[in-house]
């Protein structure tokens, strides 16, 4: 049976959140790890631990490399697992890795604990519960009537719309565990400060018919004329840069592995897929395409494939040192 270690903990405060910090000590190396410990719906938790070897260890010929698995638990049950990856350094003796894994933004009230699987080597596993704690939040509720055009984006069932959506989850699942672009805190895409919606409002659409449908609203909006600057959140790799029928122009920038940033209903993109973009980088300007019952920018954030908000990453949420 694995044993678990309850590990020694402090906090510190890092840039404007609040990080802690645990240690392990063995014979054989040292982990130094920084996370956040407060376990939020639709936030994420960002582990980075350092591996440094003891001085009087002896050296094996070949190192083998170190795995590390972060997992969310609910009572026993894993809800989120998410492999480590490395980071690159130059120093001898020394590995850097960093994991991050979303909170569901559907989250209740419940016993939920951080749990890392440290393997050092494959006869050497260790499991850690990172102590933390649980602070929930409500989500607005609101009603949108849709128009003729909108009802008829919403209720789209055509096979061009279904292969849009399979083409971006895809994408949205996608882990390149080599892909890290940007350890930088977010900027916004805008500098607007007017939020007309919010990551997971909870939203019902009444349609022309008077049916209607409830779903969550993945993307924070930002009430901006036709026309204004789009910039990338955070330097990365362009992924998608085409139209879409529920979204309109759209952008798609990967950052980290598992990692997205997205923009749409923008009317008219600068970069295309492929291109490396830069921090503030401008990607194109917004508008009004696909579903949208006005001007406006959805900025929106994916991590594994889950929305996330997108204000998290505005914290210097990998523990990046200046
Ligand atoms: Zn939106």
């Amino acid at each position: 049976m694995k044993k678990i270690l309850i590990v020694i903990f402090c906090l510190l405060q890092f840039s404007f959140i609040f990080a802690a910090s645990a240690k392990y000590e063995s014979e054989n190396y040292n982990l130094n790890i920084r996370y956040n410990d407060v376990i939020t719906p639709g936030d994420a938790i960002f582990v980075r631990m350092n591996i440094t070897v003891p001085k009087n260890h002896k050296k094996t010929k070949t190192e083998p490399e170190k795995k590390a698995t972060l997992q969310l638990l609910q009572d026993k049950k894993v809800i989120e697992s998410a492999p480590f990856y490395h980071l690159k350094n130059k120093k001898t003796n020394y590995t850097e890795m960093l994991c991050g894994i979303p909170v569901s933004l559907w989250l209740k009230e419940g016993n939920y604990s951080i749990k890392v699987i440290y393997a050092d080597s494959d006869s050497d596993i260790k499991e850690f519960i990172l102590p933390s704690k649980l602070e929930m939040r409500t989500f607005p509720e609101e009603i949108l009537k849709l128009d003729e055009r909108n009802t008829s984006i919403k209720t789209d069932n055509s096979p061009e719309r279904a292969a849009q959506i399979d083409k971006l989850n895809n994408i949205l699942f996608t882990t390149m565990p080599s892909d890290i672009f940007s350890l930088k805190k977010f900027t916004t895409p805008t500098e607007s400060q007017r939020y007309t919606a919010y990551c997971g409002d909870r939203r019902t659409y009444v349609y022309t018919n008077g049916k209607s449908s409830t779903s969550l609203h993945y993307g924070n909006d930002y009430g901006v004329p036709t026309g204004t600057e789009v910039h990338s959140c955070a330097a990365g790799k362009v992924v998608l840069a085409e139209s879409r029928i529920s979204t309109g122009w759209s952008v798609v920038v990967e950052h980290l592995p598992g990692l997205y940033s997205l923009y749409y209903h923008m009317n008219e993109l600068s970069v295309k897929e492929g291109d490396m973009v830069t921090q503030g980088q401008l990607l194109g300007k917004s508008g009004a395409t696909g579903l949208a019952t006005g001007p406006h920018l959805h900025w929106e954030v994916r991590l594994n494939g889950s929305a996330v908000r997108p204000e998290f990453f505005l914290n210097n949420f990998t523990f990046e040192e200046d």
